[in-house]
């Protein structure tokens, strides 16, 4: 039977055509979704290297579907992007992750990273937004940074960097996201503002035996001190990247050796076992 090339069309035609279906099926459940209350918000602490402290968790949307079962941020995120949809989306991750950080189950100091998409750069409500989270942080030590993940002609648009300026004078860190991949640069590092900058997993994966990726991420890290920014590496899951990464100094590390991205509850609990700040 794998020898007929009638019978390998008809497969690869149905996994074709399964994926359009389940395209369109996202597509058209995404509106409604933020309705029926789908979607969570996940957490994923970061660890800082030095001292163990855990200050700061990533927000990561989680979606859970009547009908199509739990789909991935990295499937729907790209067609929310797509259908403008990531606005709303985006807007409800951004209100979910301030309240959560208000939580007084968190320690005193406590961050949340919430990835933002350059499209919700385009929503005139998100400004309003920000600025309300950030009267709603005034004077507590919790804090909301935002993750952008770099792109092309990014930083061309004077919407976008009106944006930027506005995200400055909120006072929310920011993060600059999959750094290493893409569009990345030193002058993108810059011109942003940047606080943080996290590397992304690709460049992590092989270290210590790969020597180039090893090259790179020290020299990203070297680069890091000397602009003042923190280093954040995505995606750690062994102790030999983690001990490579120590030696190296990177500041904090984020990834499974640690943990998951946890539910809030499992997040609190999570914490409750660590050496207290
Ligand atoms: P990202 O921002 O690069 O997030 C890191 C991804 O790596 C997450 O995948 C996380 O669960 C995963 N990860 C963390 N540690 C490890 C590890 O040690 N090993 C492995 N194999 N994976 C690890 P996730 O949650 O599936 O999210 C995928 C992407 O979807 C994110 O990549 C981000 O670009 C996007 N995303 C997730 N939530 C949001 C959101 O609320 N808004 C926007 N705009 N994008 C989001
Ligand atoms: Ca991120
Ligand atoms: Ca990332
Ligand atoms: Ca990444």
């Amino acid at each position: 039977a794998a020898k007929d090339p009638g019978n390998s069309f008809a497969r690869y035609d149905a996994s074709m055509s399964d994926r359009l279906n389940r395209w369109m099926g996202i597509r058209s459940q995404l509106q409604q979704a933020i309705h029926a209350d789908e979607f969570t918000v996940y957490l994923q602490p970061k660890v800082e290297i030095q001292s163990g402290n855990v200050t700061s968790a990533e927000a990561l949307i989680r979606w859970q579907n009547p009908t199509m079962g739990i789909v991935s941020p990295a499937d729907f995120i790209p067609i929310a992007e797509s259908t403008g949809d990531i606005m709303a989306l985006g807007r409800w991750v951004l209100s979910e992750a301030a309240r959560l950080v208000q939580d007084p189950g968190l320690p005193d100091q406590f961050a949340i990273a919430v990835n933002v998409s350059v499209k919700q750069f385009g929503d005139p409500r998100l400004i309003d937004l920000l600025a309300d989270i950030s009267r709603q942080l005034e004077g507590s030590q919790r804090k909301i940074e935002l993750e952008i993940t770099e792109s092309a002609l990014m930083l061309e648009s004077i919407e976008v960097k009106r944006m930027l300026r506005d995200i400055e004078r909120l006072g929310f860190g920011v993060a600059l996201d999959d750094f290493g991949t893409g569009y990345s640069s030193l002058s993108y590092l810059t011109q942003l503002n940047a606080d943080t900058v996290k590397l992304d997993k690709s460049f992590l994966d092989e270290i210590p035996v790969n020597t180039k990726h090893a090259a790179f991420v020290s020299s990203v890290i070297h680069m890091a001190k000397t602009l003042g920014l923190k280093l954040v590496a995505e995606g750690v899951e062994r102790v030999d990247q983690l001990e490579w990464l120590a030696l190296n100094q990177c500041d904090a590390v984020q990834g499974y050796l640690f943990s998951r991205p946890l539910s809030f509850p499992d997040l609190l609990t999570w914490l409750e076992g660590r050496p207290k700040v």
